[in-house]
């Protein structure tokens, strides 16, 4: 399937999680295959070639992150929500487009010095993204780049995260 129209299969969904929130649903694309591969495919060819693993966002960065990883013959280190890991490397406390979140990355995972890709759905305010980089970089890892499917402009994500490498597949 051509890049174009499996990004089409993205859903607007008006008024969720809250009113005046317009969603943007990947869950079509996520269940064509064709439409899957095109994106996983995509993603895959926005790697610089130092990348050595690629750091996923729970939950839908684990989805992508896998396929890309896959193709590519990366790992994937698993950045979580609070209370999910064993043994945590540390922890970053952000905003969000509605409400605020953790994120906490797993202990003993990312090498110092290792360079690594952020992959992850939807590029909204940002602050996702740039907490998952700040933990990467706490754990002495260089960010190599942020890969994600969907970018909201409106949102201002790629400000918050200026002097980074961001790759959106399509932007709105
Ligand atoms: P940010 O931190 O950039 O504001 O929000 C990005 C995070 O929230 C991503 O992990 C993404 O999964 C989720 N998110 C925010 N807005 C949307 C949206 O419209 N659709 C989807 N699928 N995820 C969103």
């Amino acid at each position: 399937m051509e890049l174009d129209a499996a990004l089409g299969l993205i859903a607007d969904v008006p008024d969720f999680p809250e009113p005046g929130v317009l969603f943007r649903d990947l869950s079509p694309l996520f269940a064509s295959g064709p439409g899957f591969r095109a994106v996983a495919d995509a993603l895959a060819g926005t790697l610089s070639p130092e990348v050595e693993l690629l750091a996923a966002v729970e939950a839908r960065g684990f989805v992508l992150a896998a396929a890309v990883g896959y193709a590519r013959g990366l790992g994937v280190v698993l950045v979580r929500k609070p209370g999910k890991l064993p043994s945590v490397a540390g922890r970053v406390d952000y905003a969000l487009e509605y409400g605020t979140a953790s994120l906490e990355l797993p202990e003993d995972v990312v090498a110092p010095g290792a360079h690594v890709a952020v992959v992850d759905d939807v590029l909204a305010t940002g602050g996702t993204v740039n907490a998952a980089c700040e933990l990467l970089e706490k754990a002495g890892a260089v960010v190599s780049g942020v890969s994600v499917v969907l970018e909201l402009a409106a949102l201002g994500g790629r400000a918050v995260l200026e002097g980074r490498e961001v790759h959106a597949l399509r932007t709105v």
